[in-house]
């Protein structure tokens, strides 16, 4: 047995509960893990709230985690117990002191990169990964826009950037916010609370609109974020933080530029093992030169996830979380 936080249905903070759970020993291709810290993400907000639907109840949810390998199932060779390893994304099940975990999810750890620091960076970091090299390969000298940039997602995406020398113009959500992308190298901060961001964007790039659009934030920001963007540009849609984009006429995107619009996933682009092991790769190697720092800016007891969830949905953290089992 293990304490875990599973769901018996999706609901609002109050459906997490913190309860014993059973671990199996790990079944052929699998490795079993104590685990020393897990990831808090926006895409378990979605998990709870019965956005993106599960497969069956009851459920431990939870995508990102780091722990030590306690023992491998049958065919497993890539891993003995005692090695550090972490993952990110697929399967759920990661708010949990100890889980089974598919081998060819994991990865190890480099020394220099600390628990949690490891947890809070997995998931949102192997996502900018994705974001700012493979779904658009930002060049030098590019101006970009993108939303949350003082989230988790945001402040590692704002350094990251920064290092492939593009601009970068980040909405945030206070002024504490845009302070803290700022130090984190976002060139240029729009709270889009008090100012029309679109407006804003036009002005800083004369005009011209810029050449992609990283929107997390969804329904609220979706048109806006497509007029924020010059001819030809791309709309990367990549989360729902303000709700679902509403259904429309793709029509649109040719009235406002011939637009390219896409919504990527991790889990699509690091389908294959040697995806995830390039993009794990690439992201330790900015954190550990020092060029990508990972802010864990809150930490909560696996127990307390639930209020962690609560801060999160109501904009109240910055950079990354953490839930300590
Ligand atoms: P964040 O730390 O960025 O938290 C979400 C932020 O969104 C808030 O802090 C807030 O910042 C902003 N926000 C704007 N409007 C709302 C709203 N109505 N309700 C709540 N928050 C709002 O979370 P993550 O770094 O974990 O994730 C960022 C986004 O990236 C999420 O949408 C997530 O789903 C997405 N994502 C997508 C992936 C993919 O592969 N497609 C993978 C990983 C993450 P502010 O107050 O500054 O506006």
């Amino acid at each position: 047995m293990t304490k875990a936080i599973r769901i018996h249905a999706p609901g609002g903070p109050e459906a997490l509960v913190y309860e014993d759970v059973e671990v199996p020993a790990p079944g052929p291709g699998e490795v079993l893990l104590k685990q020393n810290a897990c990831g808090l993400n926006y895409i378990d907000v979605y998990q709870r709230s019965g956005l993106y639907p599960l497969p069956a109840y009851p459920a431990v949810i939870g995508m990102e985690g780091m722990g030590v390998v306690e023992a491998v199932g049958e065919g497993v060779d890539a891993f003995v117990a005692g090695d550090r390893v972490a993952y990110a994304d697929v399967p759920p099940g990661a708010y949990a002191a100890a889980r089974i975990m598919p081998w060819h999810r994991l990865v190890k750890l480099p020394d220099a990169i600390g628990d949690q620091q490891a947890a809070a960076m997995m998931l949102q970091g192997m996502t900018v990964e994705y974001l700012i090299r493979r779904t658009y390969a930002v060049q030098p000298g590019d101006t970009v826009l993108l939303h949350a940039a003082a989230g988790g997602v945001g402040l590692i995406a704002c350094q990251w950037l920064n290092h492939l020398g593009a601009t970068v113009i980040g909405t945030v959500g206070s002024e504490e916010k845009a302070a803290l992308a700022k130090a984190h190298g976002c060139h240029h901060t729009i709270n889009y609370r008090e100012e029309n961001f679109t407006a804003r964007v036009r002005e800083l790039t004369d005009g011209a609109g810029v050449p992609v659009v990283y929107d997390s934030i969804g329904k609220d920001t979706f048109e806006g974020s497509l007029d924020c963007l010059r001819p030809r540009g791309l709309m990367v849609t990549f989360g729902n933080a303000s709700g679902p984009v509403e259904p429309f006429n793709p029509g649109i995107l040719g009235q406002k530029g011939s637009l390219y619009l896409t919504r990527p996933s991790l889990m699509a682009y690091n389908a294959k093992r040697e995806e995830l092991e390039a993009s794990a790769a690439a992201l330790f190697e900015v954190v550990t030169s020092g060029k990508v720092k990972i802010a864990v800016n809150q930490t909560y007891p696996l127990s307390e996830t639930a209020q962690a969830h609560r801060d999160l949905e109501a904009r109240k953290t910055t950079g990354s979380t953490v839930l300590l089992p």
